[in-house]
């Protein structure tokens, strides 16, 4: 099989045979990168394996470019790592593992090129390259790594259980891999990830998000969701999510199943996005609905609040996962908190100060928050999805209008929290947050111009009601 390379690629891959060549020892290109270059994906690393001393081989290759570039080594895993332009190439020694129960770090020791094979997850990630003189460029498949790329199979090179049982993170792995590349998974291998599924617990957190967020990139996240959910890992790894599904029907009325909906929104919003934390958005803007559940008799099932409960419940997802605290957590916050809001600017006669809340409370984030509406409508009734989608246009528009004239998307209120603190001689406080909110909510609603001098004939009519006299 004709393998294309870059002339970079093939140039590199030459240097590297004839160092190990001249070192005595034997090397292939193994894994992802072969998988990746077959599926005429784009690659920018390549993993090398040697019969031998990996991070001598890395140095005898540095040696051969100008500049040299720096080798980084892990001497206790005996892996070495160097980049040529904005190429990774990773060396290590092939090698044989077993594993102990309560650990996904198995014990090593050096083995052959087929030992370090049947060490991967799958047959299609197990595929090597022979960089060696007597066989250059020819391909190594003892696993059929092949027919199972040709077959979009995803495949255990042994026995599933085995394997997963060694590293559960590979049941992550699979999932991710059918999700990106659109694979199936083979029944067998499925079947164990059902069986082992409960063994995900001696994976790290960290590790696990990280598969978790490449399923949320992939182009169509719902495929990996699905397959996270029927293998039971979505419970043991986000059960808030799992809680989203099932459709209950009580004297005639019904509601929809909120996981497959909240599924159908983060696809639609993958065909506009490629941002993380806007599918993460899509993920939870329903997350509250569970919590907020009610049957209300002659009326049917509502979930009022759930926006709020919602985003209450984004800091705690985030901390669970282990995603980061920060702003990325806060603007999915946002976005959940306020989801429905361009809903409820779709009825007729809106007011102006209601379209300029909605651009101050969204603010950078408000063509976000428009994207995540759009995607939120998943009717199957074409003519419905058409009428919803122009309501949200004429809110657009509506907003643009508004925007022009009063700019509030990066608008901040004439007086701040620490003017207030300073005129008053007070510390932070209650008091603080009523004053500074009266003032915000006077402007947006229109009721006093947007100048310093108002906002400062307001600031002190609040004071006086709260019994605060100024000190200057
Ligand atoms: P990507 O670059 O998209 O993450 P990849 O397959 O290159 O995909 P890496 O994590 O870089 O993923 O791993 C490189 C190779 O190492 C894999 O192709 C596979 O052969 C092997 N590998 C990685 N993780 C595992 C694992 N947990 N168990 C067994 N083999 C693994």
């Amino acid at each position: 099989m004709h393998i294309p390379l870059q002339a970079y690629e093939a140039s590199i891959f030459e240097k590297i045979s004839s160092r190990a060549q001249h070192l005595g020892i034997q090397a292939w290109v193994i894994g992802g990168f072969v998988r990746d270059k077959i599926l005429q994906r784009p690659t920018k690393d390549a993993d090398i394996v040697c019969t031998g001393d990996g991070i001598a081989l890395a140095h005898a290759v540095a040696d051969l470019f100008k500049p040299r570039p720096h080798v980084s080594f892990f001497k206790n895993f005996g892996t070495a790592h160097i980049r040529i332009a904005d190429f990774d190439i990773e060396f290590v020694g092939a090698r044989k593992e077993s594993y102990n129960r309560d650990s996904r770090k198995p014990a090593v020791e050096a083995g052959t090129i087929e030992d370090d094979q049947l060490r991967r997850d799958f047959t299609i990630n197990a595929l090597a390259i022979s960089l060696n003189a007597k066989d250059y460029g020819t391909l190594v498949d003892p696993f059929g790594g092949i027919q199972h790329l040709q077959e979009k199979s995803i495949i255990t090179p042994q026995d599933p259980i085995q394997t997963f049982s060694d590293d559960p993170l590979r049941m992550m792995r699979a999932i991710r891999f059918a999700s990106q590349l659109q694979f199936t998974i083979h029944e067998t291998t499925l079947a164990a990830i059902k069986t082992d599924a409960h063994r995900i617990s001696i994976v790290s957190k960290e590790r696990i998000v990280d598969e978790l967020n490449k399923i949320i990139l992939s182009s169509k996240p719902s495929v990996g969701f699905k397959l996270l959910y029927d293998t039971g890992l979505l419970k043991l790894i986000f059960p808030q999510m799992v809680a989203l599904a099932g459709a209950q029907y009580l004297d005639g009325h019904g509601h929809k199943d909120n996981f497959y909906h909240t599924l159908q929104v983060l696809d639609n919003i993958s065909e506009n996005t490629r941002d993380l934390w806007l599918r993460w958005a899509a993920i939870l803007h329903d997350i509250g609905k569970p919590a907020t559940k009610r049957f209300e008799e002659g009326h049917g099932w509502t979930f009022h609040g759930h926006e709020v409960v919602g985003g209450r419940m984004v800091p705690k997802i985030f901390a669970q996962l282990k995603l980061p605290l920060n702003e990325k957590m806060k603007y999915v916050k946002l976005l959940v908190e306020l989801h429905l809001r361009p809903i409820s600017l779709t009825k007729e006669n809106i007011t102006d100060s209601a379209i300029r809340r909605l651009l101050f409370d969204a603010g950078e984030h408000f063509d976000d928050l428009m994207t995540l509406c759009e995607a939120d409508i998943t009717s199957k009734n074409k003519q419905k999805v058409k009428r919803y989608l122009s309501n949200f246009e004429m809110v657009r528009q509506r907003c643009v209008e508004v925007e022009e004239n009063d700019r509030i998307r990066n608008w901040q209120p004439p007086i701040d929290g620490e003017t207030i603190m300073q005129y008053f001689g007070i510390g932070p406080s209650r008091e603080v947050g009523i004053i500074k909110n009266a003032i915000k909510d006077a402007i947006l609603d229109g009721i006093i111009p947007n100048t310093l001098e108002a906002a400062t004939a307001l600031m002190l009519e609040q004071a006086q009601q709260l019994n605060l006299t100024p000190v200057r």
